[in-house]
């Protein structure tokens, strides 16, 4: 069953107004979903419930935990924004706001522009926590996919994979992006998941064997050598990276030497350097494998040294080095910045775009204060941020994002919310048959923006564009003058070809 207990036992250590507004947050959601479904066939509630467990595990404040609980009452409760803003305040409204929002950013169309979208899916959430909860409620979702009809999953699984596992792992949550990934791979390439898996298994078990003698000898060498602070664990390669690996090695898992690690976590930089010196001091490093993460941390901020080693087992191990706050790190990236940050926050200013907090370029004063806390923000952010200038707004930036990396291109939606790519100087022909050419034969008329156009008006980044069909329209030679598309001219010229013929016979 259910209960505000199960969250707050998962979260960080709560003051009692925390816990206090979670379970308010969890009667109004539970409230708001009464005689809801899933496609499982289970209570609505439970998705909601869900999410803020992830949530909750990640160490999210009760504010995030919060917006969790109700991230779907908007669009799925029909409850109204003020209701919300009254009982819970205008900064979780902000939140389940901005998750409503990115919901409505999905994408069919070719993988060239995924970057891209991922960066428009950055700037429109406005706030990382908006994309934490997102990312969490589409972990709750892939984790039961299985219940979605069947020609849905696809193309779910297929946009997790290529729009939601890069964002959480180049946050650097590995946490949310491991799981998010095996399970979207098991959806996109089914029969290559299959066979990724009983490589592993098969692997893995010949490796635990050994590893389990190799720890031993490392705890002991350590020792001896007056480390005794350390924890030592081992982690198994996620199915998902090793099927990239394995495209990469003409699948011969035996070229594969990260399969299994050890995993060696210390207490300070130095131990870790230390830790390395013992460790080659004792066995042979393979050549080529010794690689200093935390001199040159990786772009998603990763810090750790690592080296493979011929264990005496007859088998080689990579050695994972690093501090207990590096490990940390690597699990919730980005979220562990969120919660410590927001217990700072100024509760007067709720309307702060944590994108632009989190990040150094902000003005004046608190520049160096966000500097020296933030500095293992990953890159990629801080390269996004610098769109950005202190006097801009949001939607400035927003535009000037889609100006940078969309002049090629123009990204509209349909009513759905589905994202269609066409070139610049498209117009609603070039959208209806890049829909369908069924759509685009019988384009009657068409709303942009919920209002009518004529069919020659050029597209704009982030139109909302409706066809009105009819049954009985051809299309007009005309057109051939208003498409922008190879695919809507082939059409065309197919269909009044058609005509042609049919008033012949
Ligand atoms: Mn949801």
């Amino acid at each position: 069953m259910e209960s505000t207990k199960e969250i707050i036992n998962l979260a960080a250590p709560l003051s009692r107004e925390g816990a206090e507004l979670i379970s308010r947050a969890f009667d109004f959601a539970k409230k708001t979903h009464e005689g809801q479904q899933r496609f499982s066939g289970e209570p609505y509630f439970i998705h909601p419930y869900e999410t803020a467990k992830i949530l909750a595990s990640l160490r999210m404040s009760p504010t995030v935990i919060s917006a969790g609980l109700l991230h779907d009452t908007l669009e799925d409760g029909n409850v109204k924004e003020e209701e919300i803003e009254e009982i819970f305040g205008e900064e979780i409204l902000f939140l389940v706001k901005g998750v409503t929002k990115l919901g409505k950013v999905k994408y069919r169309g070719a993988e060239r522009h995924n970057e891209s979208l991922r960066k428009l899916f950055v700037a429109v959430s406005r706030d990382i926590r908006v994309i934490i909860v997102k990312l969490s409620d589409r972990l709750h979702n892939m984790r039961t996919l299985q219940y979605v009809p069947e020609h849905k999953q696809g193309r779910i699984a297929k946009e997790t994979l290529e729009i939601y596992v890069p964002i959480a792992y180049r946050l650097g949550i590995r946490k949310l992006s491991r799981e998010l990934e095996d399970v979207s791979f098991s959806y996109v390439y089914p029969k290559e998941y299959e066979e990724t898996k009983s490589l592993l298994k098969q692997k893995s078990k010949e490796d635990a064997r050994c590893l389990d003698k190799f720890q031993k000898s490392v705890r002991k060498v350590l020792a001896k050598n007056g480390i005794t602070n350390f924890n030592l664990d081992y982690r198994i390669k996620t199915l998902y990276s090793l099927y990239n690996k394995l495209i990469r090695k003409d699948w011969n898992i035996e070229k594969i030497h990260d399969i299994s690690a050890l995993r060696i976590m210390l207490s300070s930089i130095d131990d870790c350097y230390k830790v390395l010196g013992i460790i080659h001091g004792t066995w042979r490093p393979l050549p080529g494998r010794i690689k200093d993460y935390i001199s040159f941390p990786k772009p998603n901020g990763y810090q750790a040294l690592h080296t493979t080693i011929f264990t005496g087992y007859g088998n080689v191990v990579e050695i994972q080095i690093k501090t207990r706050k590096m490990h940390q790190e690597a699990e919730y990236g980005v979220a562990s910045h969120v919660s410590y940050k927001e217990k700072k926050e100024d509760k007067s200013s709720p309307n702060i775009l944590w994108i632009k907090r989190l990040l150094p370029f902000n003005n004046g004063q608190e520049k160096s204060e966000i500097e020296t806390e933030h500095e293992d923000i990953p890159k990629w952010i801080k390269e996004l941020v610098e769109y950005q200038s202190t006097e801009k707004n949001q939607e400035e930036l927003e535009e000037e994002l889609k100006d940078d990396f969309f002049q090629q291109r123009i990204f509209v939606f349909t009513p759905k919310g589905d994202v269609i790519d066409l070139p610049v100087g498209s117009t609603p022909i070039d959208f209806a048959y890049a829909i369908h050419s069924e759509v685009g034969n019988q384009t009657n008329g068409a709303k942009i923006n919920g209002k009518m156009a004529s069919l020659d008006t050029h597209l704009n980044p982030g139109d909302i564009v409706e066809i009105i069909v009819n049954k009985n329209n051809r299309p007009n030679k005309k057109w051939l003058e208003y498409v922008k598309t190879a695919t809507a001219k082939k059409h065309i010229k197919s269909a009044l070809q058609e005509q042609i013929k049919g008033q012949n016979s």
